[in-house]
């Protein structure tokens, strides 16, 4: 996929089709949308709509492919897996910088995390594909076994702040227990789920095991709501997990919800300052604060918050931001220009509520595209609703504390449940807390690492079911028990000439 000439600014992309059946397919609907650049909000390239035609025929492939797919032995499975994976590896260069010309996240980030995580997913899932199995269950005179098998055709629906990452992590646990896919990436970054396509195509996956159709909510929901379709894994805000939640139950399908969060990072006086500053900086303006699982209230022991806040300040004023596609660059542009009034208008709210702005929160000058600078505020209560609602963008709220019981309390006192860290020299008061905050992923002493290998997701309104680690193969499999006699059928009723 290379730029096409003509391109606004050289950086224009070619049509974007959909993916069905093994090979690039136009939609049916004859429907195309534009797709912007945020960091120039040029236009990028427009992409093929899926309507519910183009939505069945996705499935239809998806459901032709699965009986062979699902039957090969999970060791052919795993090994095209890994095979995608190297590819992925060897053009991490490449699709990183399509995934920020469709984001406007940093190259730096983009070609340290989001290719090679997707990777990372392709080759732990491929890894553990032949190790699947069920359980024998001895009964004496009869035995029991189960097997671990396919759901059938799942759909995958992405949010648009990791879009080759969210693809790679639903994906990749999918086809491993013998699934096939269609995975619809978010309207807003629907390139790089194309690139995984291909990388699966090249890697010898059959036609019609992984499909990608693009489109906004109306092709979700004709995903969602297709009777061929056995679960849908979808990562976005808690509003459209209910949504779609709701329309799944008419079908009984499996759900994995991957939704939104407020997170609490809290800082005991005994931590180490240089890290937690660190953490605390990943945890509010890593892909400019684009990140489900960020530590949005920072909360603060009292004793340590002035000088806290001192440290980060000084930190955040040496944040370059700017062209994503400039290495040197620490913040790129948001999304959208909707997303960037919205978080904007928390800004405002913030000082309107009493909470001071200690560095950022303006938008970027001089730059075409939708940059904000990261923005500390200080002196924040729980009430604010900076504080209680998910900003999705580089804001961080910092709030002090003077107890373990208090900060405990009120660092739960959400209906989120995603995530929480911890920083603290005290091992015994970091286990506590570890157990205690209602939450799906705790760190502690550092914040946001999110190895394949970890479990991911969140509890409380953050979300069911789990994302990569072991933890997956539940979601995207089933048991099948299977009772065999090996004596003969226990008789109650009577027997001609027997009785
Ligand atoms: P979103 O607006 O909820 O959209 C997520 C996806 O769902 C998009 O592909 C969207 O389509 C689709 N969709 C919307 N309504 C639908 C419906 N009724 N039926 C089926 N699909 C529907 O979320 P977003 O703005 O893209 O992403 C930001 C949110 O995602 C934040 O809340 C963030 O916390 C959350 N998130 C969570 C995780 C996690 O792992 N827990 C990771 C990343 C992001 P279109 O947008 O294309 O219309």
């Amino acid at each position: 996929m290379g730029d096409s000439s003509g391109g606004p600014g050289g950086l224009g992309l070619p049509d974007q089709e959909l993916h069905i059946g093994g090979v690039r397919v136009a939609a049916r609907s004859g429907v195309l949308f534009d797709n912007l650049n945020p960091a120039t909000a040029a236009l990028l390239c427009r992409v093929h709509m899926a309507d519910a035609g183009d939505v069945s025929h996705a499935v239809a492939a998806a459901q032709a492919a699965l009986g062979d797919w699902r039957r090969r032995s999970g060791m052919e499975r795993g090994r095209i897996l890994r095979r995608a994976a190297d590819i992925l590896r060897a053009r991490n260069a490449e699709i990183a910088r399509l995934e920020v010309l469709d984001t406007g996240k940093p190259i730096s980030e983009a070609i340290a995390v989001d290719v090679l995580s997707g990777a990372d997913a392709l080759e732990y899932f491929g890894s553990i594909a032949a190790g699947l199995t069920g359980e024998h269950i001895d009964l004496g005179q009869s035995f029991v076994y189960t097997r671990r098998e396919a759901l059938g055709v799942c759909v995958g629906i992405g949010a648009w702040n990791y879009p080759i990452q969210i693809a790679c992590w639903k994906a990749a646990p999918a086809l491993a227990c013998g699934n096939t896919m269609v995975f619809k990436p978010s309207e807003l970054t629907p390139v790089t789920a194309l690139c995984l396509a291909d990388a699966l195509t090249e890697a010898g996956l059959p036609p019609g095991v992984f499909n990608v159709v693009q489109g906004d909510h109306r092709t979700g929901q004709a995903l969602v709501r297709h009777p061929g379709v056995a679960k849908v894994s979808l990562t976005g805000e808690v509003g459209t997990g209910r949504t779609v939640m709701r329309e799944a139950a008419a079908t009984l399908k499996h759900v994995t919800m991957e939704l939104g969060g407020k997170s609490p990072l809290i800082v005991f006086a005994d931590a180490d300052l240089d890290n937690a500053v660190t953490a605390a900086m990943l945890a509010n303006f890593y892909t400019q604060g684009e990140v489900c699982s960020n530590g949005t209230r920072v909360f603060v022991e009292e004793g340590l918050r002035d000088r806290f806040v001192e440290a980060l300040v000084a930190r955040v004023k040496l944040l370059k931001v700017g062209d994503p596609l400039d290495p040197a660059t620490h913040v790129g542009a948001l999304i959208s220009q909707g997303h960037m009034e919205r978080v904007l208008d928390f800004v405002a709210e913030g000082e309107r509520q009493g909470a001071r702005l200690a560095v950022g929160g303006a938008r970027a000058p001089d730059l075409p595209g939708w940059f904000v600078a990261p923005a500390v505020f200080d002196h924040c209560t729980d009430d604010m609703r900076i504080v209680r609602e998910e900003i999705f963008g580089p804001v961080m709220s910092v709030l002090s504390f003077t107890s373990e019981r208090e900060v405990l309390s009120r660092a739960n006192g959400t209906e989120f449940g995603l995530s929480a860290g911890v920083f603290t020299r005290d091992l015994q008061r970091g286990h506590r807390l570890a157990a205690e905050l209602e939450a799906g992923m705790v760190w502690l002493n550092t914040y946001n690492v999110t190895p394949v290998e970890m479990p991911f997701g969140g509890v409380k309104q953050s979300g069911l079911g789990r994302e990569n680690g072991h933890a997956a193969i539940a979601h995207y499999s089933q048991l099948k028990s299977v009772y065999v006699e090996l004596g003969d059928v226990a008789n109650p009723y009577p027997v001609p000439g027997n009785d």
